[in-house]
């Protein structure tokens, strides 16, 4: 059920249950603000997403109340993730779902990253 991007930030969600370690997760890379897996339900041979590790439901707060310091490590770790996962090389899509009429599940912000095969014009 796709989640409103507004609503506070549950901390029983499952990346927040990922982060505190309590589910595990296929780890690409983690630092002192974000953290990258492997998505459990891959949608190309690439499917990686990066969470920065404060409680942000969406952009919408991330971008109101996230550090410059937070928005430049997961800006920055996308490029490197894309990389460790030889992504970039022949092209990857970044995507990131906002709230109900985008289709977010997880309420906990997340960007995709999608490579490994040609990509088309969109994934739905
Ligand atoms: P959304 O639709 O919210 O943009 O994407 C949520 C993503 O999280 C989906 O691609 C889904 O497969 C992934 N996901 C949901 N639960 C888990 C989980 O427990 N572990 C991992 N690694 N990915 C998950």
């Amino acid at each position: 059920m796709p989640i409103d991007s507004k609503q506070p930030y549950d901390d029983g969600n499952i990346f927040a249950k990922i982060l505190k370690g309590d589910l595990p997760c296929k780890k690409v890379m983690e630092n002192e603000h974000v953290l990258a897996f492997h998505d459990i339900n891959p949608l190309a041979p690439v499917h990686v997403l990066v969470i920065p590790k404060g409680p942000y439901v969406s952009w919408d707060d991330f971008s109101e109340t996230a550090s410059d310091v937070e928005i430049a490590a997961l800006t920055r770790a996308v490029g490197e993730v894309a990389k460790m996962v030889g992504a970039d090389a022949q092209g990857y899509r970044v995507l990131s779902n906002v709230g109900k009429r985008a289709g977010q599940e997880v309420p906990h912000l997340h960007i995709h990253i999608f490579g490994g095969q040609p990509l088309g014009p969109m994934l739905a």
